[in-house]
């Protein structure tokens, strides 16, 4: 343990209990029925935990593969290549603790995730500043990085408005919320008088990442995952990444774990409306109707909306629900994603994942053929390599075509040599199904419970009492889910972990 996470330890920097899970049968003593509609990380988590203890299982997955914005599927490319592509680069932080537990179903050590070394910002404008050498445990890590980052200068911390930058510190789940909620992002970024270059390395990366422009995300939001990914965990902004492509490394064996334990995954099964009767749900698909006692809903944001507006009797099931819908379903801004496939390779020195600033639409840049093992065996027999570029909160209606261009401009300001590589093959893409943390949501953000008896929500837009965010959101909404239908059927819940539960200077 190093000594930045011992000192952690002492005030309250670790991974807390949020449920200790148990008090049930290892199986359900009788038979038990679930529907999960969506098959990304929330349904699959949620479906995982259902099927080890006994619950009959089906998951409902639209799309012809499973993952959802983790999904990935096969290409050809021109050449007759087969290709894994996906749905973009992820970063598996290190407090992941729940969606970690997941995956430790599938491979207990976590092999497949390999430690991905630094975390630099560039910048066209300054140098590249590294952010993967911090300390992994605060306050170590806000100290070193104060002490240490050269966009942050002693008079610069004279200037800061310290007051307006307690709310970093002070982060409490209702708190928080209560005060800075109707604020945006932007204002309060503004209001720590930062100097530019401050304000562009070291926030606006991070608060790009959270698929919401700054000026439309709450403030209360932003300070919830600085002290997520920041200031409330021992692991700091370590990550890793899986070496093989998310298809063979996490959908495959999951699939193969529920089905192992009874479960059934269906692929291409779109949920087209759902009422309840006097034996229980009915989820309506194209392909027939599926009947079960439960029914978890762990699907995007607008997907979420249009199936309760296809369900008119979810209005008077689950009112609240119904009402959160028409603010909820309303997604964040389209976000971006283009892997290039190219004849040469960038500079030897780069790193593998590259958070970037202030370019108008460029956000990330990832070398995938030194990451997975497939882009990294087209590139060995090529020569070429294999570039993910992404645009988190992007503007709307511009064609993934353009976008991806416009992405690859800009990283040519960025790594001159980039502009001689010549593209053989370019996959773009453009979505938004990121939810929206627009600023005075989080009172009508809906939660797992639904208010209709047995009919629960899970995913990354869905409210939790403790901090977490895009992943581990997904992954912790789903097993609280599956845990809701164990205590009502005599199972066993599932543990539910988190990081410290508030901010290090947050009143008591
Ligand atoms: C480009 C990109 C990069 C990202 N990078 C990171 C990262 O580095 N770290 C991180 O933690 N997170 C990252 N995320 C966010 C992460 O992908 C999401 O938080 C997470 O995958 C959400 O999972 P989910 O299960 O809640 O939703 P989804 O993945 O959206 O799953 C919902 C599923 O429901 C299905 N569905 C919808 N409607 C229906 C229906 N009617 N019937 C049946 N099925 C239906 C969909 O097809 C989908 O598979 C990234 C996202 C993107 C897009």
């Amino acid at each position: 343990m190093a000594l930045s996470q011992l000192v952690g330890r002492l005030i309250g920097v670790r991974r807390h209990e949020v449920d200790p899970g148990g008090g049930g049968a290892s199986r359900v003593p009788g038979p038990v029925t679930a529907v999960v509609v969506g098959g990304g990380i929330a349904g699959m988590s949620a479906a995982v935990v259902l099927a080890e203890r006994g619950v009959e299982v089906t998951v409902l997955e639209a799309a012809p593969t499973l993952g959802g914005r983790l999904g990935a599927w096969p290409e050809t490319l021109a050449d007759g290549t087969g290709q894994v592509n996906e749905h973009g680069f992820h970063a598996f932080f290190r407090q992941y603790y729940n969606w970690r537990n997941i995956l430790r179903r599938i491979d207990p050590a976590l092999r497949f995730l390999r430690a991905v070394p630094g975390y630099p910002v560039l910048s066209a404008q300054w140098p590249t500043e590294e952010f993967g050498k911090l300390p992994p445990a605060p306050p170590a890590n806000l100290l070193a990085l104060l002490a240490r980052s050269p966009s942050l200068r002693l008079r610069d911390l004279r200037g800061m408005d310290r007051d307006a930058a307690l709310p970093l510190l002070t982060y409490d789940p209702v708190r928080t919320y209560a005060e800075f909620d109707h604020t945006t992002a932007d204002e309060l970024l503004t209001s720590l008088r930062l100097p530019d270059r401050a304000r562009a390395m070291l926030f606006e990366v991070f608060s790009h990442s959270f698929f919401n422009h700054e000026a439309e995300m709450s403030a209360a939001e932003m300070i919830a995952q600085f002290h997520f990914y920041l200031l409330g965990n021992p692991q700091g902004l370590a990550f890793d990444c899986p070496d093989e492509d998310y298809a063979t490394a996490i959908w495959a064996p999951l699939t193969r774990h529920v089905e192992r334990h009874g479960g059934r995954v269906r692929t291409g099964v779109t949920a087209t409306e759902l009422h309840r009767d006097s034996a229980g749900w009915r989820v309506h698909t194209p392909e027939g109707t599926y009947q079960a006692g439960h029914v978890v809903l762990a699907v995007d944001p607008p997907a979420l909306a249009a199936l309760v507006k296809a369900s008119p009797s979810l209005a008077e099931e689950a009112p609240a629900l119904a009402a959160a819908m028409p603010g909820y379903g309303r997604p964040g801004p389209p976000y971006a994603v283009a892997r290039y496939w190219c004849d040469g390779d960038v500079d030897p020195g780069r790193a593998v994942f590259n958070g970037v600033s202030r370019q108008a639409t460029l956000d990330s840049v990832t070398l995938y053929h030194r990451l997975e093992h497939e882009s990294r065996r087209w590139a060995q027999r090529t020569g070429g390599s294999v570039i993910e570029l992404h645009a988190y909160a992007c503007e709307a209606d511009v064609p993934a075509g353009e976008l991806a261009e416009r992405m690859r401009a800009e990283l040519t300001q960025l790594w001159p040599e980039t502009d001689r590589l010549v593209v053989r093959e370019l996959r773009a893409r453009v979505e938004a199904k990121a939810p929206a943390f627009a600023p005075g949501s989080h009172a009508g953000r809906p939660g797992v419970r639904t208010g209709a008896d047995r009919l629960y929500l899970a995913g990354d837009g869905i409210r939790t009492d403790f901090p977490s965010a895009l992943m581990e959101r997904a992954a912790a909404t789903g097993i609280i889910a599956a845990n809701h239908i164990l205590r009502a059927e005599g199972g066993a819940a599932e543990p539910i972990h988190s990081v410290r539960p508030r901010g290090l200077l947050a009143r008591p």
